[in-house]
Formats: structure tokens, sequence, C-alpha cells
């Protein structure tokens, strides 16, 4: 996109000096080397603002559970992570509040010394029990689970190896890890292969997203573990987009290639399939407690709220009193994968729930994301750096309470923009 250079609204005609309150935002230190810079300097912002194509932080009025209002319109929401459709589920709602009534709104501490509760171990011991591990480990976020199983594990001398496609929490995790961090091509086993020759002999850890969340690809886990067995290395395995989603309990990815005993990690959120919030990592017993007591995403940060807990204690229950959901949701993407497909557009390596539909400019994408928002249709675009340039995506997911109807709407309406665009004839 050419820079517009269009100030930013906030910046714009503000005179530099003081105004009897304090220093002004505006005023630069006398060095010239300003911190703020950088902000001064993203214009990028006003630019799409200023041609009505803003689509980020768009602010949702009230929701069910495939529908949100905004600006008092009804729009079918499929840019969610919403896969089994539980958060308006009324025995997780009810879960929800009933633990407020017992436990009030927050835990107001980490874990580690005032903030832990019986809904935080139960929720360990049923995720252990769901994923076949030893031992699990609940975390405020799936972010900070990944923050703190990775710099937590992986420490000097040690190595980290991770798709380029892996999810930005992973990326910081590395990060913040003390260890070297090596990145191999997208899904690329012949990539991964000379890399790990490359740090032979060294303490090393695979990680990779079960399910890609800008792709909807599946990650060649046969092969990850087949190498980590030959060159020694650990496996991680993040199933953000895969627990409730692949397996044939739900559990994950390594339930889906019948490899739970394999990988040795299993990391996931609570923010998708289970309705709520917070994040989790499954494994060894021994690991677990290491993790327990050094990961300091987990022991410097307050602790699940407790309706949060409840929420995901509901929807484990629901995922197996319920299969029948997760089929539905299988039905529901293939039906929008296939009309996707039949109707000319680009979905990628998509073979799950995710559904991107490849534009491939950011501008086009921006204007592609408005029309169907204007149309009643609430999608995610997406642009470099979050995926390649002149790849720019329109983001779908689905959930499995979508209506039929709902989704021919939505297959209606990209035809529509669609053609209106040229993207399809
Ligand atoms: N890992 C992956 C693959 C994700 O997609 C996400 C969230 N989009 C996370 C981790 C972070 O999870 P949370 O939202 O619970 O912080």
């Amino acid at each position: 996109m050419k820079p517009l250079s269009v100030p930013s609204a906030a910046h714009a005609g503000r005179k530099p000096g003081g105004n009897g309150l304090g220093r002004t935002a505006s005023v630069a230190p006398a060095s010239g080397a300003d911190i703020f810079a950088k902000a001064r300097q993203f214009t990028r912002l006003s630019e799409v603002q200023a041609m009505g194509l803003y689509p980020y932080f768009v602010p949702i009025e009230s929701s069910t559970s495939t529908e949100v209002v905004v600006g008092g319109r009804r729009i079918v929401m499929v840019g969610s992570n919403n896969y089994l459709g539980l958060n308006h589920d009324p025995r997780v709602m009810q879960a929800a509040q009933d633990a407020i009534a017992k436990y009030g709104t927050a835990c107001t501490g980490s874990r580690f010394l005032n903030g832990n509760t019986d809904l935080h171990e139960r929720i360990e011991a049923r995720l252990a029990t769901l994923t076949g591990k030893e031992a699990a480990l609940v975390f405020s976020t799936g972010f900070q689970t990944n923050l703190g199983v990775i710099a937590t594990l992986v420490t000097k001398n040690d190595v980290v190896l991770i798709d380029k496609l892996d999810h930005a929490s992973i990326v910081d995790g590395c990060r913040l890890s003390a260890g070297e961090t090596i990145r191999f091509r997208h899904n690329d086993m012949d990539d991964l292969e000379a890399k790990l020759r490359r740090v032979r002999g060294r303490a090393a850890l695979i990680v990779v997203d079960g399910v890609f969340s800008m792709e909807g690809d599946i990650v060649d886990l046969p092969s990850v573990v087949e190498l980590s067995a030959k060159y020694d290395a650990r496996v991680a395995v993040d199933d953000a987009h895969s627990v409730g989603v692949l397996g044939p309990t739900g559990a994950g990815t390594a339930e889906h290639f019948g490899l739970t005993d394999e990988v040795d990690l299993i990391i996931g959120t609570f923010s998708k399939s289970f309705a709520s919030i917070g994040g989790f990592v499954a494994g060894e017993g021994v690991v677990i407690d290491y993790l327990k007591h050094h990961a300091r995403s987990e022991i410097f940060s307050a602790s699940m709220p407790p309706s949060a807990c409840a929420a995901v204690l509901a929807c484990i229950d629901i995922l197996e009193q319920e299969p029948e959901r997760r089929l539905q949701l299988w039905e529901n993407a293939e039906r929008m994968r296939k009309g996707f497909r039949s109707l000319g557009f680009e979905t990628g390596g998509s073979v799950t729930p995710i559904i991107p539909v490849v534009i491939g400019d950011d501008l086009a994408t921006f204007e592609f994301w408005k029309r169907l928002f204007d149309g009643g249709v609430f999608t995610n675009p997406v642009v470099a750096p979050a995926v390649p340039e002149r790849e720019s995506r329109i983001r779908t997911s689905y959930s499995a309470t979508h209506t039929s109807d709902q989704l021919d709407f939505v297959l209606d309406v990209f035809a529509r923009v669609g053609k209106s665009m040229g993207i399809i004839s």
C-alpha cells in the first residue's frame, strides 16, 4: 500500500508547547531522539481510516453464538474461533454465573500464591485425561502458555525449532528464551531435517501449530515425530485450533494421527472451542511440575477468573457428551470449503474449519472485507506480515452452531462481492 501521509487525527493541528498540565505529548526531547517517533510515523492507520476501510477493533454490541450486533445491525459471524459454538450455551453460561456467586469475579492474584481454586485443579485433571497425558498445567491465556513453556524449557545452549507460520506467541516465547531459535519452512520436513542435522547432540525442542491459524492446514505430525525420534528432539504441539476439533474425542492433533504418546507436550487455549479464556500445557508429570514452579508467565500473573474456569469445565462435559457437535462443525466446514471452491475462490491448503479466501493485495482485501461487512458478514482481513506479501486474505472460520441458512447467506454475499470486485467471474 502506498503511504498517503495523512497525519493521524490525534496529532493533526496540535501545537507544541505546554498546556499548564505538564509536558504535552507533542514536545519532542531536545536531543531529537524521541522514543515516540515510531508512533508519529505510523500513518498507515489514518490512511486506511481515511479510505473508510479500517477493519479492526470493531465494537460488538451484543452477540449470539453465530451473530453479532454492530451499529444496531445483525451480522453473521464467520470471523471467530467459536468452533463448538458454546459461548452462548445455557449450560456454560449458567456454570460461569454459579462460579461468580461462589467465588466472586476474580482471584486477584496468581495461582502460585493466592489465586488457585479447586476449579483450576479440576480443569488440569480433566485435560490430562482428555489429552492422554500424565498431568496438565493451566495458565491465564494461551499466549502466556507458549511464553512460559518455551522460555522455561529452552535455556542457554538449547535449541528450539519452529515452523515459519507458527503463532506469534511461539515466536515471542522463543524471543524470551535464552536458547537458539531456528525456523524451518512451513510444514517442510526436508528443511526441518536439515536444521535438526545441524544441531545434532544439543538439547532440542520442536514446536509446531497443530492447525495453522491463518492457513487452516494441519501439521505433518507423523514426519515431525519421526524426525524427533531420529534426532533426539522433544516435540510440543500448539493445539489452539485443534482441541475440540481434531481427533475422535476432540483431543487434538496427536489424537487425530494416533500419536499421543509420541508428542511430549500438548499446548492449548480455552479461548476457542472452550468458549472462555486461559491456556494449558499437558505432558509428563515431572515436566509439568517443573513448569509450575518456574514459568514466569504463570507465577507472576493473576489466575484465570473462576467464571472462566467453570465455563471450561462445562465445555469439557459437553465435548465428551455431545460428539455430534464436532461432526456438525466438520459438516459446516466442508460445505463452506466446497462452496468457496465451486464459486472459484482460492482457499489455499485449508482442510479444517479455518478457511481463508485469498485475495492478494492489501487494499483489495480491506475493500473486500468492507463489502462483506456491509453485506452482513463478519470476517477477518489478514495482511502481511501475518501472511506473505501479495497473499492477503479474508480469514473465515466456522462453528457447529451455524445454520444452513446462515452458511448459504455467507456464500451468497461472497459470490456477489467476489464478482463485483472481479475476484471471481
Ligand atoms: N496459539 C495459537 C495457534 C493461536 O491461534 C492463539 C490465539 N489466536 C494462541 C496460541 C493464543 O491463545 P490465547 O488467545 O488463549 O492467548
